[in-house]
């Protein structure tokens, strides 16, 4: 492979927060000497690109590049690159995790303390290419049954769903559990939980994403536009409510009737983000004491929990191209990002024409 074929690269720039992106030609990037440089085959379009172009995440400095859900192939390593060698088909967590701190030498990558974010914190895959930095501790290789668009879509909501039901939800057959939320991570959270065996309860206020909901998994469904009391409900359904609850929308009601459905004993988990005025809701603290309920939060997933989550999708267990919605030209990635929060897409949409 010729690894110095191109000059410059296709690139989605804004260069003000909230102001219309264009296509650029800028420079490639090059490696860091433990980085790589990956050609983009794949890479989805996500509410937090959105919330970033939108001002809200104080590490995007500009101009910037979005795009963190990407999967490639490696096409430049840098020199103290050890596990990863050029035309390596790979994926990578959101939060790259340095390697080297405290938290990732215990494994918790997800929460270390010097965080590389492609899309974010450095120019991410709305690209042609992109420089991923800590390239030993991060990488994931894929397997050949996986492909780039499918592949693209476990780039945040699937991987980060997977680690708040199986990780911190420690989520088992047989019991319940109440997703608050029927966008790409409630649904992948379904799917997830729906594949362990435990029976799952799906909120939202819109019929046909229940409907979807029900289609990969949901044995129970609740529509909070309907119903007056989503609590009342659940713990009706439940027979005293859930064993774990997902909030994975992000609001105070969500994350308010996510904790107050629980059983005793229960899991909430925080995984839809609380911005702006809504940072610090309230919560039933009561019953957390009462009924000694826990309250854990689930950021991304480290890369060294992905091969479990590969394994069940070769298997044939989960089914994660079912949550994707369509393919897009990196052109159509202008307009489709700035109008998110005006045309909620049930599945993911993912660029992958670049040229
Ligand atoms: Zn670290
Ligand atoms: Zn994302």
């Amino acid at each position: 492979m010729n690894q110095k074929a191109r000059a410059s690269m296709r690139a989605a720039i804004y260069s003000e927060f909230a102001s219309p992106l264009t296509i650029e030609t800028v420079a490639d990037p090059t490696p860091s000497d433990h980085g790589v440089v990956i050609r983009v085959a794949a890479t989805g379009l996500c509410r937090s690109d959105w919330h970033g172009w939108m001002g809200h995440d104080p590490d995007i400095r500009l101009p910037h590049v979005p795009g963190h859900e990407l999967a490639g192939v490696i096409e430049a390593v840098g020199r103290h690159v050890g596990r990863w060698q050029v035309g390596d088909r790979v994926t990578v967590p959101f939060v790259c995790g340095c390697g080297t701190c405290a938290e990732c030498a215990a494994g918790e990558h997800q929460v270390c303390e010097r965080q590389f974010q492609p899309g974010f914190t450095h120019w991410g895959s709305f690209a042609q290419y992109v420089a991923i930095d800590y390239a030993d501790a991060n990488l994931v290789r894929l397997p050949e049954a996986i492909d780039f668009v499918t592949a693209a879509s476990l780039g945040c909501r699937f991987a980060t769903a997977f680690r708040a039901i199986v990780d911190q939800g420690q989520l088992s057959g047989g019991q319940w559990v109440a997703v608050h939320g029927c966008g790409g991570v409630g649904l992948s959270a379904i799917m997830i939980a729906n594949a362990l065996g435990a029976n799952v309860i799906a909120i939202d206020i819109h019929e046909e994403k229940l409907d979807f909901a029900r289609a990969i998994g949901a044995a129970e469904t609740v529509n909070a536009a309907v119903v007056d009391d989503v609590v009342a409900q659940v713990q009706s359904i439940t027979r005293g409510g859930v064993h774990v609850s997902l909030d994975a929308l992000g609001s105070p009601t969500t994350c308010f009737n996510s904790i107050a459905n629980l059983r005793k004993r229960g899991k909430h988990i925080q995984v839809g983000l609380m911005l702006g005025e809504h940072r610090q809701p309230s919560v039933p603290m009561d019953q957390v004491i009462a009924n000694e309920l826990e309250i854990l939060g689930s950021h991304g997933m480290q890369s060294h929990r992905y091969p479990a989550m590969l394994a069940m999708i070769t298997a044939g267990k989960l089914q994660p191209e079912k949550l994707v919605g369509k393919t897009i030209r990196l052109e159509e990635s202008l307009e489709a990002l700035t109008t998110m929060d005006r045309y909620p897409n049930t599945g993911v949409t993912v660029i992958n024409q670049f040229d």
